[in-house]
């Protein structure tokens, strides 16, 4: 290499595997609000990717956990500790709707890692030979290399090859196409209320119990991935409870801790007892200093009453998405949505909307996701939607005319 080369592989050095250096770097937040290094202000949209839903450093959650933190953080799942259970209780009673379901909970350290338990948990209570999970294509489910199987994105797997056996995918949204990729070898059915990844794509009505009555009818599992979905942010406690199904696992992880990382598999009774001491385990999942995190997390959401008031900022959140000129379409649930766009510049859209201020992301190269947090306000979400319509204006080629969009999205509503 010659030195100048040398010199400048020094200063492109960036010491994250394998993130890029990341444009902006913040320090402190607080509510909605961010701030970066240079002192500058953001609002956020995006909460963390769907995590902060109570917002940045809540009071109630930072308490708890500084607490936890001088009393006791960690002592391994071979001993007990006095949060783990009482917060897989809350998660059953939240999983049922506000009375218990009588499930048992594992905890992890992520959204992958509950759905691994998941993974784990169907086999065992599939038996010998059926092993097989089904999932949509589309669909979002980790990073580790069985949840990347799972995700139904084929281009994701090529370059690790070979992945763990024992993943199917079909088209998502469309019942029938599972009558036929169900077989003796399948032990479960797995699916996300709304596709969160893929540019946030709701299950369409009845989608979710014609999948449950097939599973029943076949004799097998039906897991749903919540760990977008889950907690409130689409204005049911769990994206399930629109659909009136009843999953026999749920998984859940980003919102659970409001920012500390903790992750829950959920298994109805029978199921759950299939996988039996010894054959699962981790060390941190369920550690006293994580959970309280999850125990304040979850109060304040029940004194909030979160989902009604994601379910209620959602509305007002889309409609001010609806009117900005550029904007065609706006979908999701709750304060789980996305604003698709004329054109497919949303990485222009969102990179313009960071300069000037706006954490949202480009889900899909023709649309923006916003997850903001749940207590956001009414003023916020008016701040977040003006300045989203100026970057949309900014990046526009001149080809979309606002009226010409307007006139679009009304033909559409
Ligand atoms: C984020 C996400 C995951 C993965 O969670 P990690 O904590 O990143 O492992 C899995 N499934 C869905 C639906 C997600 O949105």
């Amino acid at each position: 290499m010659s030195p100048s080369a040398a010199a400048a592989a020094e200063r492109s050095y960036w010491p994250l595997m394998p993130y890029p250096q990341p444009a902006v770097t913040f320090v402190r937040g607080s509510g909605s609000e961010l701030w970066d290094d240079q002192g500058r202000r953001y609002l956020d949209f995006l909460a963390g990717v769907a995590v902060c839903s109570l917002g940045h450093s809540h009071p109630r959650v930072a308490e708890a956990v500084c607490t936890q933190a001088g009393r006791l953080q960690h002592v391994s799942n071979l001993f007990g500790n006095e949060l783990a259970p009482q917060l897989a209780e809350e998660i059953d009673t939240l999983i049922g709707d506000g009375t218990r379901a009588g499930g048992k909970v594992f905890f992890s350290n992520s959204g992958a890692e509950a759905n691994e338990c998941a993974f784990k948990v169907a086999r065992r209570w599939a038996g010998h030979g059926r092993y097989v999970v089904i999932s949509a294509y589309g669909s979002f489910h980790g990073r580790t290399l069985a949840t990347l199987h799972a995700t139904g994105q084929p281009a994701k797997h090529e370059i690790f090859q070979p992945l763990p056996e024992g993943f199917r995918h079909v088209a998502w949204a469309e019942p029938e196409a599972l009558i036929d990729a169900i077989d003796p070898s399948t032990a479960a059915v797995l699916l996300e209320p709304v596709q969160g990844e893929s540019g946030v794509n709701p299950a369409p009505p009845g989608y979710l119990a014609a999948v449950r009555k097939l599973c029943d009818e076949r004799g097998v599992l039906l897991i749903l991935d919540e760990v977008q979905t889950g907690l409130g942010r689409t204005g049911r406690w769990f994206g399930f409870h629109h659909d009136e199904v009843k999953p026999d696992i749920v998984t859940m992880a980003k919102a659970l801790g409001n920012g500390m990382p903790i992750g829950a598999c959920w298994a109805r009774r029978e199921v759950a007892d299939a996988l039996l001491p010894g054959e699962h385990a981790t060390t941190f999942g369920g550690q006293p200093l994580a959970a309280s995190a999850a125990l304040a997390t979850l109060a304040v959401m029940r004194e909030e009453n979160i989902p009604a008031r994601a379910a209620r900022m959602g509305e007002i959140l889309a409609g001010g998405l609806a009117r900005i000129p550029g904007v065609v379409k706006v979908r999701g649930r709750g304060l789980l949505l996305a604003a698709v766009l004329a054109e497919p510049r949303s990485a222009e859209v969102a990179a313009r909307a960071l300069e000037t201020g706006l954490v949202v992301n480009a889900v899909a190269p023709d649309a923006i996701r916003l997850a903001p947090p749940l207590l956001v306000s009414e003023a916020e979400i008016d701040e977040a939607v003006s300045l989203l319509a100026d970057a949309v204006l900014s990046t526009n080629s001149g080809t979309v005319s606002g009226t010409d969009v307007r006139t679009d999205r009304e033909a559409k509503s």
